[in-house]
């Protein structure tokens, strides 16, 4: 029982964790949960501080893939083509950013 509750405090709880908040980050949610399940709590203060990749903001978004632009005004994904584009925001403290994630796929498009 006593390992059981280790397993689930040190691994289980860690990896759900980072499941859960790694699109805030603009990362994937399998590989940072299948990360934490091995590296425990630093692995999620990892999810946090470490550099996200350059998301391009909607000019350049727009730019690079000038065939994802819809004649409504919209933008549709990238990797799938899904026209269903969800807005995630975060803040940290009085910083707010919006990322734009295809609903479809999961991935972040752009932000805003
Ligand atoms: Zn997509």
């Amino acid at each position: 029982m006593d390992i059981a509750l280790r397993y689930l405090v040190l691994s289980i709880i860690p990896s759900l964790l980072a499941y859960y908040f790694a699109p805030r980050f603009g990362r994937g949610r399998k590989r940072w949960a299948i990360a934490c399940f091995f590296t425990s709590y630093p692995g999620l203060i990892l999810l946090g501080i470490l550099p996200t990749q350059a998301i391009p903001t909607l000019e350049s978004y727009r730019r690079q893939h000038p065939n994802c632009a819809r004649n409504g005004g919209g933008m549709t994904c990238v990797h799938c083509g899904s026209r269903s584009i969800r807005l995630w925001r975060q803040q940290v403290l009085l910083s707010v950013r919006h990322y734009h994630r295809c609903n479809h796929c999961g991935k972040t498009l752009y932000t805003s």
